[in-house]
């Protein structure tokens, strides 16, 4: 990857024998597997069997004055998003092109204009957001917007688990002076807080909370601990898992629109599942999401904050002008403005073919985007040439945007991998702020910041996931 100068500082000196790196990787394997760090194998899947999840040995610094700016910034994004998710010309706008060019956004729209059509059954929605950034090391070392996600947001359990695992951490290396650095992460209470929250607005002692889930669930110690969590706030919750198939086979709408499955009541539906065109194989799938979003269930995110967790949507708001739409403070719209890159629309006038013409004579500056969620669908340097060349002239342009490279300084650190040496590693972070907004209407109800998640890759790598394996867990460290 080029243009990578800076280096963050080293944020605790690390173990300088193999010996006494050794024992702390092995203590520190252990903790994660009995403290929920882990997840079932890709290769080897047992549902009896989890592995540590990928992580980071030691935090990362991360400049406080910028943690501080995004963490603060995340109940103004919330306020930001359900003021867009109540502007159906907005949405209506945002989705023209992308309806037909990419067929997944279609049938998405296509239920929120149903159920708009048809009256919105529940007005009570919940979103879970996360919100990404990245340094731009050109620019001071500033966090930039990478993206934000409104469905499925993951890790805010494993998240608050690292927290702990650091502190961990940094006793044993003999540096507890440096524990007040380690910032406080109510990533998991906060969720499990959220969904009950919901469920209580739903008013029925009985209903249930359903989690959507897919089959099989590789990453499935961040969801359980969820639904632990919900059980220690209050252990009278009962808590289900379904698939869509499972929910189109059992799942059935009241004439009141109560969703029911296998006699439980469903008061809140949180998605886990249904962020891309790989979790609806078949219309059944399909039949089971719009079922759900017809009923009076509390969804997390219900359509609306699903369909505005877009690219497309995110690519229209740096659009000069749209801020100012939704938010009155000029303070606000500063804030917000300050994290955004330029990303800009493919779609065939004067202001889309200039935007080609940017990505073919300058690639490495940018990176192109599908209305795709989870990672790996990205596209950098001389591909980007390539591809434009091959869909400059068909409407497949339009299910892309064009967004700027933001350029991270880099850190040193361990990666721990399931069964494998640790190596010391140049890694670049990419912080997510989680927030919680529970709104009834155009009525804001809770509108909170919801702890974080940090996640390291190795620097020539160009997306991490996690999941994937390219990625692993990590901790910010605040200087
Ligand atoms: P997804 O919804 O699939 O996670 P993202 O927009 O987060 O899509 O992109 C995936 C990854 O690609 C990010 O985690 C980041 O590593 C990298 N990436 C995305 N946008 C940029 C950008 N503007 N500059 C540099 N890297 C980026
Ligand atoms: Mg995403
Ligand atoms: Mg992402």
């Amino acid at each position: 990857m080029s243009k990578i100068s800076g280096e963050l500082p080293t944020a605790v000196p690390l173990p300088d024998n193999e010996k006494d790196l050794k024992v702390l990787v092995n203590k520190c394997k252990d903790w994660a597997i009995m403290h929920g760090i882990s997840m079932r194998s890709k290769v080897n899947f047992s549902e009896d069997i989890v592995q540590i999840a990928p992580f980071i040995l030691t935090p990362t610094s991360i400049p406080s004055r910028e943690f501080n700016k995004v963490v603060e910034l995340q109940t103004i994004l919330q306020e930001l998003l359900h003021k867009i998710a109540n502007d159906r010309e907005f949405i209506k706008a945002c989705y023209r092109d992308i309806i037909e060019a990419d067929e997944f956004s279609g049938r998405l729209y296509k239920i929120y204009e149903q159920v708009e059509e048809e009256g919105v059954a529940q007005k009570i929605a919940m979103m879970h957001l996360r919100s990404d950034y990245l340094m731009q090391n050109t620019m001071n070392n500033n966090f930039k917007q990478v993206e934000f996600n409104t469905i499925s947001a993951s890790f805010a359990s494993l998240s608050t688990f690292m927290t702990d695992l650091n502190k961990y951490v940094l006793g044993e290396l003999g540096c507890t002076d440096k524990l007040k650095n380690i910032p406080n992460n109510r990533s998991l209470v906060g969720l499990a807080q959220g969904l009950i929250d919901a469920w209580r607005l739903y008013k029925d002692q009985n209903a249930c909370i359903m989690f959507i889930v897919e089959n099989p669930v590789h990453n499935i110690s961040d969801q359980r601990l969820i639904e632990f969590e919900i059980k220690k706030l209050n252990p009278t919750i009962r808590v289900i898992r379904r698939t869509f198939l499972e929910i189109h086979t059992n799942g059935s709408l009241k004439d009141n629109r109560e969703l029911v499955i296998d006699n439980c009541v469903i008061a809140v539906a949180y998605f886990r599942d249904g962020y891309a065109p790989s979790n609806f194989p078949t219309d059944k799938e399909w039949d089971a999401r719009l079922l759900i979003e017809r009923s009076v269930a509390i969804k997390c995110p219900d359509i609306k904050f699903h369909l505005i967790g877009q690219k497309k949507v995110q690519q229209e708001l740096t659009k000069s002008g749209v801020l100012e739409r939704f938010l009155t403070e000029t303070k606000k719209i500063k804030a917000v403005r300050e994290v955004f890159m330029n990303i800009y629309g493919l779609e065939f006038d004067e202001h889309g073919d200039r935007a080609v013409q940017m990505a073919l004579d300058n690639p490495e500056n940018f990176v192109l985007k599908p209305q795709r969620e989870g990672g790996g669908y990205n596209i950098y340097g001389s591909d980007i040439k390539d591809l434009m060349l091959k869909i400059n002239n068909s409407k497949e342009r339009l299910s892309y945007i064009l967004m700027e490279r933001i350029f991270p300084p880099v850190s040193k650190g361990y990666m721990i991998l399931p069964g494998s040496q640790p190596v010391l590693t140049e890694l670049i972070s990419e912080i997510g702020i989680y927030g919680i907004l529970i709104s009834d209407g155009q009525k804001i109800v809770v509108n909170e910041q919801a702890g974080h998640m940090i996640r390291s890759k190795v620097s020539t790598s160009n997306e991490g996931g996690v999941i994937a394996g390219a990625a692993a867990l990590d901790c910010p460290y605040l200087f």
